[in-house]
């Protein structure tokens, strides 16, 4: 399987979901994860037309973005936990920062990408299961309000949305709740009418559960290895 097939393949899936669910299929973003994949896997995506991806760690992009610079179109997100003292360089080599978790974070972001005169996109990035061992915000986190809180004054964080990578269950459908608890903690923070921020995008499903979360309102998936194959161990 080449990386141009298992595209299409996953284009054709979302497709079908979305039609599943009464959507439109162009509402649904695709991102390919290529982190620990080599910039060749990269430019080969691009080169079958993928043009949005996610990464999850500012060292080891900032050493493969140099190798990328023709993919002028290109749109690199970072997806992982990310420490605010890496917000500078974060803000140089990406141009969204989808695992957004502290004001804290906000702050130094919005203070680097106003160094670069740019502006990032920013998602919220919520622990929907409340495990220990992965990142993201309680849904009745304080630290959700100090973000929106200062969001009006983040005057180059455009913040869009709500993330989530939620518990791992071998049944897909195990993930579907909490989906839609995502969901449903978007449609009573739009209610609120928070200002300086629109929440939009809703990033959730993965290679394994993708489908659910297109039916659960996903409006963007994040697949690694459907697209790229196992990643390498390391
Ligand atoms: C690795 C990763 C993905 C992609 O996972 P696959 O199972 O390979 O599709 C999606 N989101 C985040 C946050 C990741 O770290």
């Amino acid at each position: 399987m080449t990386i141009a097939s298992n595209l299409s393949a996953v284009h054709e899936r979302i497709a079908r979901a979305a039609k599943r669910a009464a959507r439109d299929a162009d509402d649904i973003a695709l991102m390919a994860v290529s982190k620990t994949q080599p910039a060749a896997k990269i430019i080969e995506a691009y080169e079958a037309g993928q043009r949005l991806f996610g990464e999850n760690r500012v060292q080891e992009f900032s050493e493969k973005v140099g190798a990328l610079a023709n993919l002028r179109d290109a749109d690199f997100h970072m997806i992982g936990h990310l420490q605010s003292n890496k917000a500078p360089k974060a803000a140089e080599v990406f141009h969204a920062v989808d695992s957004l978790d502290s004001a804290k974070l906000a702050e130094r972001l919005n203070a680097a990408a106003e160094k670069l005169g740019k502006t990032l996109d920013v998602l919220i990035e919520i622990n929907v299961g409340g495990e220990e061992a992965k990142s993201g915000l309680a849904h009745n986190s304080p630290q959700l309000e100090s973000i929106f809180a200062g969001a009006p004054t983040w005057t180059h964080l455009r913040i869009r949305g709500l993330m989530t990578v939620p518990p791992f269950t071998e049944d897909p459908e195990g993930a579907r709740s909490y989906f839609r608890q995502l969901r449903e903690l978007r449609d009573r923070l739009a209610a609120r009418n928070l200002p300086g921020l629109t929440l939009d995008v809703l990033s959730m499903g993965m290679s394994h559960d993708f489908e659910v979360a297109i039916e659960e309102g996903s409006t963007c998936v994040r697949i690694g290895t459907a697209i790229f194959g196992d990643r390498p161990k390391p």
